[in-house]
């Protein structure tokens, strides 16, 4: 058995690097970091890591400096991941390593600016932010002499890929037999999914109730909110408002997130796996939560998005980043002149389909300020929104 840098023993169902079905282009291992190690730092040095400083998660950056980015979110969804896989013995480095690239392909505005740009490229094969983030670890990140993109594990693309259609995964070989098979991934990939919808379920109440855009009497509605927040005003009556609600959702989190380390633990033991092979083979997926936490986890994000996000303020950003992404697409569509300084060869090749691509990539990587401005700088000159 081997065992992590946080002394931690690592279990026979982990993720092992020494066992790992490795990198496209074969590197010698490194004395001082594992494989995974050498991953998660590779992508925090990227520099589309450093671009989800300024990309909206529900909130567009303008709106203030106190709601969560993308690249907030992708710490908080590594922060939970972390802790669940030391807790069932799985690699933590693997999974901070697909935490912090779960988001990386997200295109600026959130969804609102993923929906948009699909439409665009609806052509072309479409755009779906997922597949984009194992298309900047594997292609678009530039920053070794030897090979295109970060060249990572294998296991860490796996944890990045969470889904993929039938078509795009007979592309992808190795990476997208699982989708054409139905197998499933490593738990460490199960893990970091699951972590990404922990963190934004509470953390989206948390930036919801701080913009007023919802309220505790709606919350009340909901038991996990209920619950937890019951406790707080009854052990502590004098608490201030801010301070209850930090309560509460750190309690809703630690709730869930026993719960899941329970739940798996015990899934665990009734398949007990001998190795990541035999967790891939399995029929489903073994990290989970039980059976009424994941209801009280699915009436969560049903709230969530039948107010937060479906909230007249959210919808006229989303109306908005529709309408930027779109005049982006169309602008650099016909007037190709303007991106070909800064693609380089990409944007002159012969191949309509490559061309298309490499101006959906462009636009992906934006960071909201940026869309913004190059909107008004290419569309609306003297717009000073
Ligand atoms: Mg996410």
């Amino acid at each position: 058995m081997t065992s992590q840098a946080s002394g931690l023993a690592l279990a026979p169902w982990a993720a092992h690097d020494d066992r790992s079905r490795g990198r496209v282009y074969p590197e010698p291992p490194v004395r001082s970091r594992s494989e995974f190690q050498r991953d998660r730092d590779r992508i925090i040095h990227c520099a589309a890591f450093r671009r989800l400083m300024y990309k909206t998660q529900v909130f567009v950056n303008y709106e203030g400096d106190m709601y969560r980015t993308r690249l907030t979110h992708s710490l908080e969804v590594s922060q939970i991941g972390r802790s669940v896989a030391v807790a069932l013995g799985l690699n933590e480095h693997l999974t901070e390593a697909i935490c912090l690239a779960h988001d990386l392909g997200h295109t600026p505005f959130g969804h609102a600016g993923q929906n948009a740009l699909n439409d665009c490229m609806k052509d072309y094969g479409g755009f779906e932010h997922n597949l984009q983030s194992l298309r900047v670890v594997d292609k678009l990140e530039e920053k070794y002499a030897e090979f295109p993109g970060l060249n990572l594990c294998f296991e860490t693309r796996e944890g990045i890929l969470k889904h993929c259609s039938r078509r795009n995964a007979a592309e992808l070989g190795e990476l997208g037999e699982r989708f054409l098979n139905r197998q499933q991934p490593g738990l460490e990939a199960q893990l970091a999914n699951l972590a990404d919808e922990i963190a934004y379920n509470n953390h989206d109440i948390d930036d919801g109730l701080r913009a007023g855009m919802i309220g505790v009497e709606q919350l009340s509605e909901l038991d996990i909110f209920n619950t937890c927040y019951q406790e707080v005003v009854d052990r502590y009556p004098e608490l201030n408002e801010r301070k209850v609600i930090h309560e509460t959702v750190r309690r809703m989190i630690n709730y869930v997130v026993c719960d899941l380390i329970e739940n798996t633990g015990k899934e665990i033991d009734r398949v007990s796996p001998a190795s990541i092979d035999d967790v891939r083979r399995h029929e489903k997926t073994i990290v989970g939560m039980s059976e009424g936490v994941r209801k009280a986890h699915r009436d969560l994000k049903r709230f969530l998005r039948q107010t937060l996000y479906s909230h007249e303020r959210v919808k006229r950003m989303t109306d908005q980043a529709d309408h930027i992404m779109r005049s982006l697409f169309s602008c650099y569509m016909s007037r190709p002149e303007i991106l070909s300084e800064r693609l380089g060869p990409a944007a002159g090749d012969p191949a309509e389909e490559n061309r298309v691509r490499a101006v959906a990539d462009y636009i992906a990587g934006m960071t909201d300020r940026f869309a913004m401005r190059e909107y008004e700088r290419l569309i609306e000159p003297g717009d000073d929104r």
